[in-house]
This record gives structure tokens, C-alpha cells and sequence, in this order.
């Protein structure tokens, strides 16, 4: 049943047992990702080829008059598109979108994503800004505003809450009160299941991450949707690159996946099965909170029957890298430069020097982590700043 999933890559049956992963599943982008079959190379040649038209249409798109503001607060030049809802935004409200969930917004970048023909057809279909504000906003009350590029994080975050999450002023009064409260559900059940495992409560405190995120997600009832996020400062694109002779976790091996958590977001990757070299090239973005709190990199092995096992975790320091990405933000200088580097010690986990460079005005960290609380294993993460103006 479990290989069938992966294959057919739907979502799971809600309260299948596999925990933390299918806790994952109901609420992260699924990416598109190469088949058993198709080969790396074959797969980024087909991406290539299907993204160059798609981009030109998307950027087309992006020239119609509703479609260069921001739909929610007006923001010019807006470089962000809930491709779920239809709308084009600017970073600022695209962190209050991310966190409303990928059941409601799910979230892509203008520029850094690769965009299929697919998903630019569901968008010219949804029918951009303003057929779409039409709809979400056909009841707007005079006396509420809506707020500008200048507004607080607490007025975008709960006018985009009432307009996209609780319906309040859409046409036909369709008002629907509570959209996820079937996510919310299948999420508890799927975190129960987990964590009644008696046999692994001695790593309970390995599973503190997903008790956190269980914790979060429970609470999302519909009156305690105040933002939970400070302002955003920027996005961090992670590729996860690959894993080298990672722990064995089932007979002689196990089929990995990892999970990234910045703050209280959190994405992860495919699983990759049968592997203790895993390559996933596979690109998460998360919003960074103003607070930069470290990025937590957790590797899990996919269980069908039981809990996932834990395959070691680290920490990285983001810190620099943003501190580098806000200094050469409005940078003029073209030629690549390694504006510092987060040096290799015991405390940073770091298996050598992760140099930051500036390449094309985009400040970058290649990392290379020795995975702890665990007897063996290492991973290589791609690290790409975003800053705001992007
Ligand atoms: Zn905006």
C-alpha cells in the first residue's frame, strides 16, 4: 500500500499509522519530482523544456493591469502567486499565505520556482486578481479597509485570514467557517497514532519536533488563528541535496526522508527508498521570522506500520547567511565573491567550512552536516537567500 502511494503521489488515508510523515503530507507542497523510472538528467531536460514556455505565460500574466499589485494590500510589482487561490502577492502577504497552510494557499515564487504549463493553466483559469478579489472581496464592508504596503503584520495577517481562510466577504454568501477542520483532524489523528507507540516513548524527546508541530496544528481552530508569525525578513530556499551512508534503520537499509523547520513552519522531502546514500535534489522554501531562529534539519525512515524511526538531526545557523544576504541586498556588484563563511566545529555540526558566496547578486551556502544523535551519516544542503526586494 505504501509504494503504491508513493508511486501514485496522492495523499495518504488519513490515520494510516505513519505519523509524522503523513502529519507532513496533509499540510507541504508535493513537488514535481522524476519517476522510478526517469532518470535525473532526463527529468531536469523535461523541466527545462516545459518551464521556459510556462514562464513566458506566467510573465505575460503578470503585465495585465489587476495582476501588478499586490491582490491584498496593493504592494506594487508583486513576485509571489498562491497558486491554489489565484492571486498575485507581494512577500510581505505571501508569509501570511504560507502560513495559513497549503490546504488553503499554496505558495510559489514568480522567479525561484519552476512552474509547469499544468500550473500555469489552473491560474489563467482562476482568472487572476481581479476576477479573483472580485470574488473574495464582493462584500468588503465600508467600514473596513484594506490594508497597503505600509500595513502592520497583525492587519495583513487578519485581513487575509477573513478574506481567504473564513470567506467573510465572499459573493453569495457561501461564508464557510471553518475550511481545514478536516485537515485538523485527520492531523490529530495521525499525531495520536503516533505517539501513543509506547516502544518509542525513551525518544520522546527526538520526537519533541513533531510534538511541537502537532501542538501548533491542533490549536488551528478558527478563533485562535491570530498570527503566529512575527514579520518575515526574507525566504531561505534549501535545496536538500543528498545524504551519505546514513543509519539502517529497517534490515539493511531505509527509506529516508527530511524534514526542515524554521521557527514554526516546516516542509520535507520525498522519501527515498532503499537508501543509505539518498539524493533527493529537492528545493523546500521557508519564510524567515525576524527572530532567525535556527533551521532544524531532521532525517526520519518511513515506516508503514509504525512510527518512523529517527535517523539523526542538526541545527544551522542562518544567521550569517541573512546577515550577508541584507548587506549585498542592494548590491550592484556582479562578479562572484565570498562575502564570509560559517567555519567547521563540534558545536556547529559542520563537516567542513560552509562558505557563503555571492553569485549573480544571490548569496548562497553549500553545508555539509554530520547528522547528530545518531551513530552515523552526513548531509549536503544548498542554502539560497531571498531577500525581501525579490
Ligand atoms: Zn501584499
Amino acid at each position: 500500500m505504501s509504494t503504491l502511494y508513493e508511486k501514485s503521489d496522492s495523499k495518504p488515508p488519513s490515520g494510516s499509522g505513519s505519523c509524522l510523515y503523513d502529519l507532513l503530507c496533509s499540510e507541504t507542497p508535493r513537488w514535481d519530482r522524476p519517476s522510478d523510472a526517469e532518470t535525473t538528467t532526463s527529468w531536469f531536460l523535461r523541466k527545462e523544456q516545459k518551464s521556459s514556455g510556462a514562464r513566458t505565460r506566467l510573465e505575460r500574466m503578470l503585465e495585465e493591469s489587476g495582476n501588478s499589485v499586490c491582490a491584498d494590500c496593493g504592494s506594487p510589482d508583486p513576485k509571489w502567486v498562491s497558486l491554489s487561490l489565484g492571486v498575485f502577492v507581494c512577500i510581505k502577504c505571501s508569509g501570511v499565505h504560507r502560513s495559513l497552510g497549503t490546504h488553503i494557499s499554496k505558495v510559489l515564487s514568480v522567479k525561484l520556482d519552476e512552474w509547469t504549463d499544468d500550473q500555469v493553466d489552473s491560474l489563467v483559469n482562476l482568472g487572476g486578481n481581479n476576477v479573483v478579489n472580485n470574488k473574495y472581496e464582493a462584500f468588503l464592508p465600508d467600514s473596513l479597509s484594506k490594508p497597503r504596503s505600509d500595513s502592520s503584520i497583525e492587519e495583513r495577517s487578519d485581513f487575509i485570514r477573513r478574506k481567504y481562510e473564513m470567506q467573510q466577504f465572499l459573493e453569495g454568501n457561501e461564508q464557510t467557517n471553518c475550511l481545514h477542520q478536516t485537515s485538523s483532524s485527520t492531523l490529530r489523528n495521525a499525531s495520536n497514532n503516533h505517539f501513543s507507540d509506547k516502544k518509542h516513548s525513551d525518544k520522546q524527546s527526538r520526537h519533541r519536533i513533531g510534538q511541537r508541530f502537532r501542538n501548533s496544528w491542533g490549536r488551528k481552530d478558527c478563533d485562535q488563528l491570530k498570527s503566529r508569525h512575527g514579520e518575515f525578513v526574507g525566504l531561505i530556499k534549501v535545496n536538500v541535496v543528498k545524504g551519505t551512508d546514513l543509519a539502517v534503520r529497517d534490515m539493511l537499509t531505509s527509506d529516508p526522508y527530511v524534514i526542515l523547520a524554521l521557527g514554526q513552519q516546516s516542509v520535507r522531502t520525498r522519501v527515498i527508498r532503499n537508501s543509505l546514500n539518498p539524493i533527493w535534489n529537492e528545493s523546500l522554501m521557508l519564510s524567515i521570522p525576524e527572530s532567525i531562529p535556527p533551521l532544524k534539519v531532521l532525517v526520519y525512515d518511513k515506516d508503514t506500520f509504525k512510527a518512523d524511526d529517527f535517523m539523526g538531526d542538526a541545527e544551522i545557523d542562518i544567521q550569517p547567511l541573512v546577515a550577508a544576504a541584507k548587506a549585498y541586498e542592494k548590491s550592484e556588484i556582479n562578479e562572484s565573491m565570498q562575502p564570509g563563511k560559517s567555519v567547521a566545529s563540534k558545536e556547529n555540526h559542520l563537516v567542513k567550512d560552509g562558505t557563503i558566496t555571492l553569485t549573480d547578486g544571490r548569496v548562497k551556502q553549500e553545508i555539509s552536516l554530520r547528522l547528530q544523535n545518531v551513530e552515523r551519516g552526513t548531509l549536503e544542503i544548498e542554502l539560497d537567500c531571498v531577500p525581501l526586494t525579490q
